[in-house]
C-alpha cells in the first residue's frame, strides 16, 4: 500500500483543474499526489461554454469567443450584446492535453486507474465522483419536461448544435437526440447539406448529489455542488473552487467548504419547482428574464449579481407561479 499527501478521485474537469491549480502555484512542492482516473486515454468529450465573468487558466483552450447572442422562442427573438462578458467555448481535448502535459513533468504525481494500492489513512482526498444512482426524481439537463436547442456557430461552415432537455429522464422518447438534431438543422436552420463530424452526449444533474461526510475528504466539481441548478453551468464554478482550495491548501480541512452562494441555491430551487410544474410556460419565462440588461442576466446566471440585479431579475418573473412555488403550493412538491 502506498501513502500520498493528496489523492484526487476522478481526473475529469474538477480533478484536473485542481491538480493544475496546485501544481502551477507550487503547492505540490515536496508533496505527493495520486490522481485516480479509470479512462484509458483522454480525448475531446465535452465542450464547456460560459460567459467569462472572471479570468481563468484556460484561455489557450478557448475555441471561440462571442460578443453577442440571441434568445429565440416561437415568434420572438431577442438579440443581446455581451462585450463585457464574452461567451466562451472550451475544447475539452485541448484542456486535457494542456493539463496532463504539465502534470507529467512532476514526478511526485502518480496517475492510477483505481485505488487498490492506496492507503488513504494519512491523505487529504478530493473526490469528484458523485453517486447519483439513488436520486432518480431530480431534474437532469441532458443532451444529445422542457426542450430547447442551443447553437454555437464556430465559423461560417461549422457549428455546435445541441438538443437539450430539462426533465426527470424517465421518458425515453426524449432521448432520440439524433432525430431531434436532424429535424432542427433541416427545418429550423434550413440546412439540408451538412455533415456531423463530432458528437457529445451527457447529462448534468440539476440537484445536489447527496454525499455523506467522509473524514479527510472534500467533494469537488459536480460532486461538490458546483453546478448552478437553474442552468447547468459548472465550469467556472469549478475554477473558483480549485483556486479557493489551492490558496488555502494548508488548512483547507478546517475551513468552510466552498459553495455556490446560498441565495442562488434558494432561487434556483424555486425556479426548478416552477419549471417542473409549468414546463409549457418556461420558454416565455426564459425570454422575460432577458428583458433585463444583458450584463444583469449574465451576472445573475454566473453567480456574480448584487442585490439590485437579483431584484431586477425577480421583478421580471411572473409573480403568481413563483409565489406558489416559493410556498410549495403545487402538487407533488
Ligand atoms: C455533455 C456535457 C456538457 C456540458 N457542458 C457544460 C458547459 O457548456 N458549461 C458548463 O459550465 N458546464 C457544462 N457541463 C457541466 C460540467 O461542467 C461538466 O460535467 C464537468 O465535466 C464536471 O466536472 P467534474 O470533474 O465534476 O466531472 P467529470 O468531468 O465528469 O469528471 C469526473 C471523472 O471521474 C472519473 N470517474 C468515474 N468513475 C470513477 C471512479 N469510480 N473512480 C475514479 N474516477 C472515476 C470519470 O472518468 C471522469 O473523468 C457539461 C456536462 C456535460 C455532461
Amino acid at each position: 500500500m502506498k501513502d500520498f499527501d493528496f489523492v484526487i478521485i476522478g481526473g475529469g474537469c474538477a480533478g484536473l483543474s485542481l491538480a493544475y491549480e496546485l501544481e502551477t502555484n507550487n503547492k505540490l512542492k515536496n508533496k505527493t499526489l495520486a490522481i485516480i482516473e479509470p479512462r484509458n486515454d483522454y480525448k475531446k468529450d465535452k465542450t464547456w461554454s460560459f460567459w467569462k465573468t472572471f479570468p481563468h487558466n484556460f484561455e489557450d483552450c478557448v475555441k471561440k469567443n462571442w460578443k453577442h447572442f440571441s434568445i429565440n422562442v416561437p415568434q420572438k427573438t431577442k438579440h443581446l450584446k455581451c462585450n463585457n462578458y464574452p461567451y466562451q467555448s472550451i475544447d475539452s481535448g485541448l484542456f486535457y492535453e494542456k493539463i496532463n502535459n504539465r502534470l507529467k513533468e512532476n514526478k511526485n504525481i502518480s496517475f492510477l486507474k483505481n485505488d487498490q494500492n492506496i492507503n488513504f489513512d494519512n491523505s487529504l482526498v478530493f473526490n469528484s465522483v458523485p453517486n447519483l444512482n439513488n436520486q432518480n426524481n431530480g431534474l437532469w439537463q441532458h443532451f444529445c419536461g422542457v426542450h430547447f436547442f442551443y447553437t454555437l456557430p464556430y465559423s461560417k461552415r461549422t457549428a455546435l448544435v445541441e438538443t437539450t432537455w430539462l426533465s426527470e429522464m424517465n421518458d425515453d422518447s426524449q432521448k432520440d437526440y439524433d432525430q431531434q438534431i436532424k429535424e432542427y438543422i433541416e427545418n429550423n436552420l434550413k440546412i439540408k447539406d451538412y455533415k456531423i463530424t463530432y458528437k457529445e452526449v451527457g447529462a448534468i444533474p440539476l440537484f445536489y448529489p447527496i454525499i455523506g461526510q467522509v473524514k479527510n475528504t472534500i467533494n469537488i466539481g459536480t460532486a461538490g455542488g458546483m453546478t448552478r441548478l437553474s442552468t447547468g453551468y459548472t465550469f467556472l464554478n469549478i475554477q473558483e473552487q480549485s483556486k479557493y482550495i489551492s490558496e488555502n491548501i494548508k488548512n483547507i480541512s478546517k475551513l468552510k467548504t466552498f459553495q455556490i452562494k446560498k441565495k442562488y441555491q434558494f432561487l434556483d430551487n424555486i425556479f426548478l419547482r416552477v419549471l417542473k410544474n409549468n414546463p409549457s410556460k418556461m420558454p416565455n419565462i426564459f425570454f422575460r428574464m432577458f428583458n433585463n440588461k444583458s450584463n444583469t442576466v449574465i451576472k445573475f446566471l454566473s453567480n456574480r449579481s448584487n442585490f439590485f440585479e437579483d431584484l431586477s431579475i425577480i421583478l421580471k418573473m411572473p409573480k403568481w407561479i413563483f409565489i406558489k412555488a416559493l410556498f410549495k403550493l403545487n402538487d407533488q412538491n
